[in-house]
C-alpha cells in the first residue's frame, strides 16, 4: 500500500522538484492540521484565496444548502441559475455602475483570457500591452502578457502583438497608442513581490487609455476580495477599470472567476460569432453561492475595517537586522531579505520548525510572501511574528535587537 505522499510523487503531474509535501488533514480559519495533529498558521492562504479563513461556517452553509438544490445542469449562459444571477448582481454592487455585467469562469487564468478576447472584439485592434513581472496566468494568452521570459521562452510561440512596458514607469506609457487594444495590469503586481503603484501611476496609465482609446483592464485576481483593506484595491486609487479580473479570494475555498465589464461590450460575444465566448463549467453553481456568501462576510464581518491595523501589526513586529524593508498593501505583503539563500532556509526553518507557511514570489525569490486570511487575529499576528523571528534568528544567527 503506497501512502498518500509516494501516491502524490508517483502519480500527480509535478511542477518542481521541491514540492511543499506537507499532508494536511483538515482546515479552519488561519490553521492547517497534518495527520498526526501538528498545526500550521497559514500566513499565505492558499496564495490568496482564502481571504475569509479556511471553513468559514457562512460558506460551508451557502455550499451545504446549494447541495441540496442542484450541482452542474448546463453550460454557462443558457439556464437561469439563481445562484448565478445573485452573484452577479452583488458583484456589481461593489462596483462602479458602469461595470455591470458578469461573465463567470472557474479560475483567474481564464479570465484573463475572456478579458483579452472580449477586449480585441470590442476595439477591433489586436496590440496587447501588459507590464514586466507581471503574472496573470499559464494558460497561453495569459503567458503571453506575463511579464517573465524564464516562464515563457520554453513555450513559443505565444501571441503576437503584445509589448511590455515597466510597471510604475510613466515615460513608458508613450507605448500605449491608438493600435492598442487594451492595456493588463494587477493593481498591485503579486508576483512581482508586491510593488504597489506610485506617483499617480494608475491616474496617469487610465489617462492614458481613455486618450488613445484602449481599453484597462486591472487584474484584481490576487488583491481584490478585501485583501488589500478596500473590496477591489482600485477603489484606493481613485480610477476604475474598464474590464475588472477577480478569482482566488472571491470563491471562498472554491473554484471561480469573473471578468466584469459594461454590458453593451460584453454583447460583442453574441454576434459575430454568437457564443463567442464559451464554458462548460464557468459559474458552478456550487462555486457561485460560496462567492456570494465570501462577498457577504467580508462586507457584513467588518474584515475590511481591520485590514489596516492588522497590516501595521505585522509591520511593526516585523522588524529584525535581516529584514531590508516591508513593502505592500493592506494584508498582501512582502518582506524583503537580502537574497534567496538567506531567505529559502527561513521559510523552510519557519515551517518544519515553528508551523508557520510561508513563501516566496515567482519573480521575486528574495522576499517572504506574507498574505494571511483577513479573519486573522491580533493574537494570531503576534504568535506568527514571534515564531518568524525566531526562524530569522536561528537561520542568521543574529538576535533581534543589535
Ligand atoms: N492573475 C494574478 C494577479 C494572479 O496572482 C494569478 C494567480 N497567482 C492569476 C492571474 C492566475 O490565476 P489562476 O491560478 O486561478 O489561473
Amino acid at each position: 500500500m503506497l501512502t498518500p505522499r509516494q501516491l502524490f510523487l508517483r502519480h500527480q503531474a509535478q511542477t518542481s522538484d521541491t514540492p511543499l509535501l506537507l499532508e494536511v488533514e483538515r482546515a479552519e480559519g488561519v490553521w492547517m492540521y497534518g495527520p498526526a495533529g501538528q498545526r500550521y498558521l497559514d500566513l499565505i492562504s492558499g496564495i490568496g484565496v482564502s481571504n475569509v479563513g479556511h471553513r468559514h461556517p457562512r460558506v460551508l452553509a451557502a455550499i451545504q444548502q446549494q447541495l441540496d438544490k442542484y450541482l452542474h445542469l448546463m453550460v454557462y449562459g443558457e439556464l437561469v441559475q439563481t445562484p448565478q444571477a445573485e452573484l452577479a448582481h452583488a458583484l456589481h454592487h461593489t462596483l462602479p455602475a458602469h461595470l455591470d455585467n458578469v461573465y463567470l469562469v472557474n479560475s483567474g487564468t481564464e479570465a484573463v483570457e475572456g478579458a483579452l478576447k472580449l477586449a480585441k472584439r470590442h476595439t477591433g485592434r489586436t496590440e496587447l500591452v501588459s507590464c514586466l513581472n507581471a503574472y496573470h496566468g499559464s494558460t497561453q494568452g495569459a503567458l503571453s502578457v506575463s511579464g517573465s521570459e524564464n516562464f515563457k521562452r520554453s513555450f513559443r510561440p505565444l501571441l503576437p502583438d503584445v509589448r511590455h512596458i515597466r510597471y510604475n514607469a510613466t515615460e513608458d506609457l508613450a507605448q500605449i497608442t491608438e493600435r492598442t487594444a487594451a492595456v493588463i495590469v494587477e493593481t498591485v503586481q503579486g508576483e512581482a513581490g508586491i510593488r504597489v503603484p506610485e506617483n499617480d501611476y494608475l491616474q496617469h496609465l487610465r489617462r492614458r487609455c481613455t486618450e488613445v482609446g484602449a481599453l484597462l483592464i486591472l487584474d484584481e485576481i490576487q488583491c481584490g476580495f478585501g485583501r488589500t483593506g478596500t473590496f477591489w484595491a482600485f477603489e484606493q486609487f481613485g480610477i476604475a477599470p474598464d474590464i475588472l479580473l477577480c478569482a482566488k479570494g472571491m470563491g471562498g475555498g472554491m473554484p471561480i472567476g469573473a471578468f466584469i465589464a459594461p454590458q453593451a461590450m460584453m454583447h460583442g460575444f453574441k454576434s459575430d460569432p454568437v457564443l463567442g465566448h464559451l464554458t462548460t463549467f464557468g459559474g458552478h453553481p456550487v462555486s457561485c453561492a460560496a462567492a456570494l456568501a465570501t462577498l457577504r462576510v467580508i462586507q457584513d464581518e467588518g474584515l475590511l475595517a481591520d485590514v489596516a491595523a492588522k497590516a501595521a501589526r505585522f509591520r511593526s513586529q516585523l522588524v529584525h537586522p535581516a529584514i531590508r524593508g516591508v513593502r505592500g498593501l493592506g494584508l498582501l505583503m512582502a518582506v524583503e531579505f537580502d537574497s534567496y539563500a538567506v531567505l529559502k532556509p527561513i521559510i523552510d526553518h519557519a515551517l518544519a520548525h515553528e508551523g508557520v507557511l510561508t513563501d516566496w514570489f515567482l519573480f521575486c525569490d528574495n522576499s517572504l510572501r506574507l498574505a494571511p486570511p483577513l479573519t486573522i487575529s491580533a493574537a494570531e499576528i503576534d504568535w506568527a511574528c514571534a515564531a518568524l523571528l525566531r526562524a530569522i534568528e536561528h537561520v542568521t544567527g543574529q538576535p533581534i535587537a543589535q
